[in-house]
């Protein structure tokens, strides 16, 4: 084990970050020379407007509130001042890595996260241990796998006390189905985590929580818990100093890793275009609509799950009869953020989905607004495309050990699962009237 100690931390004065790099840290996905990144920090920018730092190529993120931040180290925000910005340092990316009795066999990395693989490794031995109450489906490639390059498949698990025709790729199904996805942003290290948190909590209390199991025996839960291997796999290589990628592997075009790939968040077919042109840009949308194999995925899927059960028009309300839940988990903000993304005019179902929202924010005590600005995202895509209630979680706030997109993983369990498990047992008991609430 070494040390690496943040310099840049040290010479600002701040509390040091130890960094321990585990000698089988995972290989990076593209062959790539592993450079960890220099310190990085979130930087407030008071003044600045979103667009203009988009246009400028930072790396923008939402605090609390949704106050603009820039992810980078000292260079970045020197180059922030060049332009005439004032960034103010918010707090450290890095939190400081905690010992943690590993679970045997179980390869983790930054205090307990998990590599890709043995999220797949999870998801086949919950499906070996619960099969009355688990299906699990491949649903498409990574982008890496649709070249041949290694990568993953894209999977998917229903949970549910399993009847005749139950979890059936068919959008006609008995039960109202409430959909998940999680890390669909690599580097939102805890989505991944709250999804398994989920699926644990589903499958083992069956038969003696009676919570759990009314939900169980009347509706379908369905989770995406990795829905970017490929990216996950790059975060991973940096081990104990969790690389900064956002979107896929599909770097053909040779930007600096981690700042390639095609951002899946703003590639779906929904309203596609507008969002980020530049290849290297953090909220890349791709060369096309859909044109990412997780996006066709994932798309497809949702098809399957669900029917159409809105109009085309822009206007158009999902009647109150309409039936399902979509939730995509994402870092940080401590928001629920239902549709729309691609305009800030509001949403045709606005007072049933802001409705659900508040019913879900009694229990994370998160903010429920749309944000504008963010053309091809998923919300939007389940949302105006099959009229099914959707939201973007934002998990934690942006500053402390559990802030940011790398809290300490002990977060999972002290915060993260505590505050959202009512929210997503609300969600479930949701999907067959979201808009009747
Ligand atoms: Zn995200």
């Amino acid at each position: 084990m070494k040390v690496r100690i943040g310099v840049v931390a040290a010479a600002l004065a701040v509390p040091l970050v130890l960094v321990n790099t585990p000698s089988n840290a995972p290989s990076a996905a593209q062959n790539e020379v592993v450079q960890p990144d220099p310190a990085p920090y979130y930087w407030q920018v008071p003044g600045a407007s979103e667009r203009a730092l988009k246009a400028a190529g930072f790396d923008v993120e939402h605090g609390d509130g949704g106050a603009l931040q820039v992810v980078g180290d000292q260079r970045v925000a020197d180059q922030l001042a060049g332009l005439g910005f004032r960034p103010v340092r918010h707090d450290t990316v890095y939190k400081d890595v905690l010992p943690r009795v590993a679970d045997v066999g179980v390869q983790t990395f930054y205090g307990g996260y998990r590599t890709a693989a043995e999220n797949a490794k999870r998801l086949t031995d919950a499906a070996a241990a619960f099969p009355a109450l688990t299906q699990v489906y491949d649903i498409g490639d990574s982008w890496l796998k649709t070249q041949g390059r290694g990568g993953h498949d894209i999977r998917a698990v229903c949970i549910t006390k399993k009847q005749a025709g139950d979890c059936a790729l068919n959008p006609n199904s008995a039960k109202p189905r409430f959909a998940m996805i999680a890390q669909l942003h690599a580097r939102e290290l805890a989505t991944s985590e709250l999804a398994w948190r989920w699926i644990d909590h589903l499958t083992k209390g069956y038969g003696s929580d009676p919570e759990v199991t009314s939900i169980m025996d009347t509706t379908e839960m369905w989770v995406v818990p990795v829905a970017n291997p490929d990216g996950v796999d790059i975060v991973a290589s940096g081990g104990n100093s969790p690389r900064m990628q956002r979107k896929n592997a599909n770097n053909p075009t040779g930007c600096a890793v981690p700042t390639g790939g095609v951002d899946l968040n703003r590639n779906s077919t929904f309203k596609w275009g507008g969002a980020g042109t530049s290849r290297c840009g953090e909220t890349y949308q791709g060369t096309s609509a859909g044109s990412e194999p997780e996006t066709r995925a994932l798309e497809a899927w949702f098809k399957q799950l669900f029917p159409d059960q809105r109009g085309p028009g822009d206007t158009d309300v999902a009647p109150v009869t309409t039936k399902g839940v979509m939730i995509t988990v994402h870092s940080y903000g401590n928001l629920i953020m239902p549709p729309w993304g691609w305009t800030w005019n509001a949403n045709p179902n606005k007072a049933g989905l802001d409705a659900l929202g508040r019913k879900m924010a009694a229990f994370n005590s998160y903010t429920v607004r749309a944000e504008g600005d963010t053309t091809g995202t998923t919300d939007d895509f389940t949302y105006g495309n099959l009229g099914i209630a959707s939201y973007t979680f934002e998990l934690g706030s942006s500053s402390g050990n559990c802030g940011g997109f790398f809290p300490q993983y002990s977060c999972v369990d002290s915060l993260f699962w505590p505050r959202n498990k009512g929210a997503l047992l609300t969600a479930a008991k949701a999907a067959k009237a979201p808009y009747a609430s």
